[in-house]
């Protein structure tokens, strides 16, 4: 049985991943984290998830959780992160990293802290969406360059990253496959900005009512267009691969990794 603290423990991803780990079995939280302001603090986890109770209290430090921990998910904010990635450090305890929006500050933190533990960045831990970035790598690799690239997604009113994680992944994905640098081509996004440049990887977002989380990459080119997405209806989706990603994690030795190396093993 992995032993696993959750960061992030009454958000809607620390909610979903309580209620897929106890449907699920095989990994039990010993530990859960939340804002030290959070309404939910001292509250049992399971039963913030409206299951019955686990006997887990949800507190604000992370740090003496960690003795008794194999794995630690974190889906909180881009600001806690680099908190996390030290603590697990120096704690030897394997990291997944879920939430999204990271700085360079978080991915230069991830870096050297991956140097001493397993640390997976997953802005989306869908199989789906791990397939995805593969095949649209693949199209962006296998079509000519006059094939425009433009990336749309759409969530929910409450999410705070624009483009989403996920979005920017694949524009990633895409430019890696043509070859080029990703900043050099990326457009966040387009107000009043003229024609569209050649090569570029342009993103669009919709921000509106519950929607779970929906991604397109659209290859265009004069006569026809190749749309490669996906569509999560259910948060459990993020869920099932984050536990997935923690289970794989758990007693793994030190270095990046990604959902890819999850799938693929
Ligand atoms: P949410 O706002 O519902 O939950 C975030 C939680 O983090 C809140 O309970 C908040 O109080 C808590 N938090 C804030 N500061 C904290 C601190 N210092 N220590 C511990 N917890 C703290 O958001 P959400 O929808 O659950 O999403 C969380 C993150 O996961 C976001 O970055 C989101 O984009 C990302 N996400 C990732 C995936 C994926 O597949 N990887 C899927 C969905 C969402």
């Amino acid at each position: 049985m992995i032993r696993a603290v959750l960061v992030g423990a009454a958000g809607r991803m620390g909610r979903a991943i309580t209620v897929a780990a106890q449907s699920e079995g095989g990994l039990r939280f010993t530990g859960a984290v939340d804002a030290a302001r959070s309404a939910a603090l001292g509250t049992d986890l399971g039963v913030h998830a409206g299951l019955a109770p686990l006997g887990v209290s949800i507190g604000s430090e992370l740090a003496p959780l960690l003795p008794c921990a194999d794995v630690v998910m974190d889906f909180s904010q881009p600001a806690v992160v680099g908190e996390t990635l030290g603590r697990c450090a120096a704690a030897r305890v394997p990291l997944l990293v879920g939430t999204t929006g990271l700085g360079t500050e978080q991915l230069l933190a991830a870096e050297q802290a991956a140097r001493s533990i397993a640390v997976l960045i997953a802005p989306n831990t869908s199989l789906g969406v791990t397939l995805l970035l593969e095949l649209v790598r693949r199209a962006a690799a296998a079509l000519p360059t006059d094939y425009d690239i433009e990336i749309f997604e759409a969530h929910h009113r409450e999410k705070k990253d624009a483009p989403s994680g996920t979005a920017l992944a694949l524009g990633r994905a895409a430019a890696q496959g043509r070859g080029r640098d990703f900043d050099d081509v990326a457009v966040r996004s387009r107000s009043g900005s003229g024609p569209r440049q050649p090569g570029e990887i342009g993103f669009a977002v919709q921000r509106a009512g519950d929607i779970v989380g929906e991604h397109s990459v659209t290859f265009a080119a004069a006569g026809e267009r190749l749309v490669l997405g996906h569509v999560a209806t259910d948060r459990a989706v993020f869920a099932r691969g984050a536990l997935a990603a923690a289970r794989w994690l758990a007693g793994r030795h030190a270095g990046r990794y990604t959902m890819a190396d999850v799938l693929s093993s």
